[in-house]
């Protein structure tokens, strides 16, 4: 049974009707075995994105403090081919970027065809931490999110495979996690009060997170809930949605790849015969 939940068109998210401690009903290490192999099929999938160039994969990864964005990101920084993969981090916005729309920033940094790119944060937090803590007035913020569906949609139609994951944890995995950090010395870098802050904001990011998640979730680039508790069970939820996301296209891929062959083959030869 897949844990992770794929949000339908116009539904209205309940992020508490979804367990963030969900995991497969198998046990750990089976759940690295299997990861092994689907990072291969991941793989696979992305040298046949890559060479055949007429599409490209971004990966929207959001979620509060400590939900794993990091580690998501390395695990499928440790499976795909990085030359043609980058990740684009999304901070506080510079003097520079909110002199202008709030798409600016994120559009430049989109996928060209053939690659793959993973926000880390992304375009949502302008929906999120603006309307959690009130940077913009609602009247702002909230056109935002037609503004995300059409900018999605051109992207889509321009030939990206978007997905998105919301990596949801519970409050105590959250409390837990951040408390490791004190005690891990390779760990305390990433120690913040400001994590400790945004904990208490946890009911209005809920909040904000529903409402993002039920407005922009659609046919064509859909929301994925992934419970994040267990590390091994979100890492695998994440690699069964990009492997499903991809396998559509594969076939074409294929046959294009195929054809471009023989027409290099035939080129060759007759090159080979022109030099006798
Ligand atoms: P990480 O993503 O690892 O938590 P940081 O600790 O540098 O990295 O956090 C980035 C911060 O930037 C987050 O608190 C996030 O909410 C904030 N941020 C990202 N985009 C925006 C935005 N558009 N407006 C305001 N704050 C933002």
């Amino acid at each position: 049974m897949p844990i992770a939940i794929q949000i339908a068109p116009g539904k209205n998210v309940h992020l508490s009707k979804i367990d963030p401690s969900a995991s497969p009903d198998f046990d750990k290490e089976e759940g690295q075995a299997r990861l092994v192999k689907l990072g291969r099929r991941l793989a696979e999938l992305q040298e046949l994105l890559f060479a055949a160039g007429d599409h490209s994969l971004l990966i929207v990864l959001q979620g509060r403090d400590t939900a794993g964005k990091d580690g998501t990101i390395k695990k499928i920084l440790e499976a795909v081919n990085v030359q043609s993969t980058r990740v684009a981090s999304f901070k506080v916005p510079t003097a520079e970027e909110l002199a202008h729309d709030f798409l600016w920033r994120v559009h430049r940094q989109t996928p060209g065809l053939g690659e793959i790119v993973i926000f880390n944060r992304s375009h949502y937090e302008d929906v999120l931490v603006v309307r959690v803590h009130n940077l913009v007035p609602e009247k702002v913020w909230r056109p935002r999110y037609e503004a995300i569906r059409n900018f999605e949609e051109l992207l889509v139609q321009s030939g990206t495979i978007l997905v998105k994951f919301m990596l949801h944890i519970s409050p105590d995995e959250q409390e837990e996690r951040l408390l490791a950090r004190e005690e891990d010395p390779l760990k305390s870098w990433k120690l913040s009060v400001g994590d400790w802050k945004e904990r208490a904001h946890w009911d209005a990011y809920t909040e904000a997170y529903e409402e993002a998640l039920s407005e922009c979730s659609t046919e064509s680039a859909p929301w994925h809930v992934i419970p994040a508790n267990k590390k091994w069970a979100r890492d695998l939820a994440v690699f069964e949605i990009l492997i499903a996301a991809l396998e559509p296209y594969e076939a074409e891929w294929r046959t294009n790849l195929e054809a471009r062959g023989k027409e290099a083959k035939a080129e060759l030869v007759s090159w080979r015969e022109s030099q006798k």
